[in-house]
């Protein structure tokens, strides 16, 4: 079995948080590919502990994954302020005699610098095309924990355990490796709180992550991280508010000072991203779709909403139901432009991590959360089909068979986009049901 089909076997995705599977990605040819260490949100403590405790693995997984693209070099992005990372990775490499191939690259601490496409923009100066991917310019992204994972395929290992950082307003700050399908409140209730009444979490990290309306669920391939803070927080009541009221307020107070557009991490780069023209389309309840499609072009870094907007006011979300309209109109956004340049004052724009902090009233918990052995270990887990980009998995086990840790449990259909999934404990399968295939431990 080639190194693809292990990949593809072991039922890797991206474990940034974005899902798509990885033996895809990694079936193209590209000129750069690019390890994603950079971590920008505030409080997730994953990738940075992974490169220092597995150097020598991540290295090898990434190197063999550039191998496989036939890349020409090998880039790891991570940000500067990890000096001991640098310097081991460095002297890992060298160790490996990989050092023609794999370079370091150190990044500035800024939100958000593990963008997939900033980071292209700051490691190759290429600028991903407008609605497009990496592969357009070129390059191939994967993050370290992927890479960790496609060290662990080559050695027939597939994935069946997640890092995730549990963070936020909570007496034990850590990183924990726990199973996929373990009850999420299993992993909260690692952060020393049992009654959380009074507490909302976000699922991910605090920009991007939603809050979460119900804390039964289960950790998948795509958890990261858990940020935990009372429910009077201001972060939280801001990310709580519902679509509607986001419109009334964003119809009421634009002031139109643009700058939510002049400090946006997509427009910098030279896309036309302009969330103050899709304000005012809220605002005066404009129609002209044509300039509506730039809506597409929004990351969702939520930086408008949470730092640049003077006022407090909604630009994402202005861009969300914009292009939801747009969308249940089958209106899609087709780039014109061939050539793209970063704006100029670019450089002068960046966003200090440390200054998004204090902005979102994290200050106080921006603190180790170090990698930490628990004695968690679920009775029952429940894996998701459809943890990934693409169709669900097929459930290729029944209720009552007896399952080991690491067996294939579920496979990619026929012809289709999608991952494999495992089984994370030993035990026996209790159901195939409504998205799940529960196992209970022997
Ligand atoms: S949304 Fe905020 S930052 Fe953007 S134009 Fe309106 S007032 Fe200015
Ligand atoms: S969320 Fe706001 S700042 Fe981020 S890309 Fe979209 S419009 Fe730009």
């Amino acid at each position: 079995m080639n190194l693809l089909e292990m990949v593809k076997d072991a039922g890797i995705i991206g474990a940034g948080g974005a899902g798509f599977p990885t033996h895809a990605k990694l079936a193209t040819k590209a000129e750069y590919i690019i390890l994603n260490g950079a971590e920008c949100e505030p409080l997730l403590r994953v990738d940075q502990q992974l490169m220092a405790q597995f150097p020598d693995e991540i290295i090898k997984g990434f190197e063999a994954a550039g191998k496989l693209v036939c890349a020409e070099s090998a880039l790891i992005g991570i940000k500067g302020k990890h000096k001991n990372v640098i310097s081991l990775l460095r002297e890992r490499i060298e160790a490996l005699q990989l050092s023609d191939f794999v370079h370091v690259k150190e990044l500035a601490d800024v939100y958000p610098a593990g963008d997939e496409q900033i980071l292209v923009y700051e490691l190759t100066g290429r600028v991903v095309p407008e609605a497009g991917i990496p592969i357009q310019v070129g390059c191939v992204v994967i993050n370290s924990e992927t890479a960790l994972n496609i060290y662990h395929a080559s050695q027939g290992k597939p994935v069946t355990e997640k890092y995730i950082t549990i963070a936020g307003d909570i007496p034990n700050r850590l990183t924990v490796k726990v199973p996929v399908g373990t009850p999420v409140m299993a992993v909260l209730k690692l952060s020393g709180i049992d009654e959380f009444d009074n507490y909302s979490v976000i699922d991910g990290g605090p920009m991007m992550g939603p809050v979460m309306n119900q804390l039964n669920g289960y950790i998948t391939k795509k958890s990261k991280g858990f940020v935990i803070l009372k429910k009077q927080h201001s972060l939280i009541r801001k990310k709580s508010i519902k679509p509607d009221q986001a419109k009334r307020i964003n119809r009421a107070t634009c002031e139109q000072c643009r700058m939510c557009t002049d400090l946006c991490p997509r427009y910098l780069i030279g896309h036309d991203m302009q969330p103050h023209k899709m304000m005012r389309t809220i605002g005066y309840s404009l129609t002209d779709t044509e300039e509506q499609k730039m809506s597409y072009l929004c990351c969702q870094c939520n930086l408008c909403e949470l730092f640049s907007c003077p006022v407090g006011l909604y630009p994402k979300a202005a861009n969300m139901m914009i292009k939801q309209n747009l969308m249940e109109q089958s209106i899609r956004y087709q780039p014109e432009k061939k050539e793209y340049a970063a704006r100029v004052n670019r450089e002068y724009r960046q966003l200090p991590s440390k200054r998004l902090i204090a902005r979102l009233g994290l200050y106080d918990f921006d603190k180790p959360a170090p990698m930490t052995e628990t004695d968690l270990k679920p009775e029952i887990v429940s894996i998701a089909i459809c943890q990934h980009v693409g169709a669900p998995a097929i459930p290729i086990v029944s209720p009552g068979e007896r399952v080991l840790v690491g067996q294939m449990i579920g496979k990619i259909p026929e012809g289709s986009l999608g991952a494999a999934i495992h089984g994370s404990i030993t035990g026996t399968v209790m159901e195939c049901e409504n998205g799940f295939i529960t196992i209970r431990r022997d």
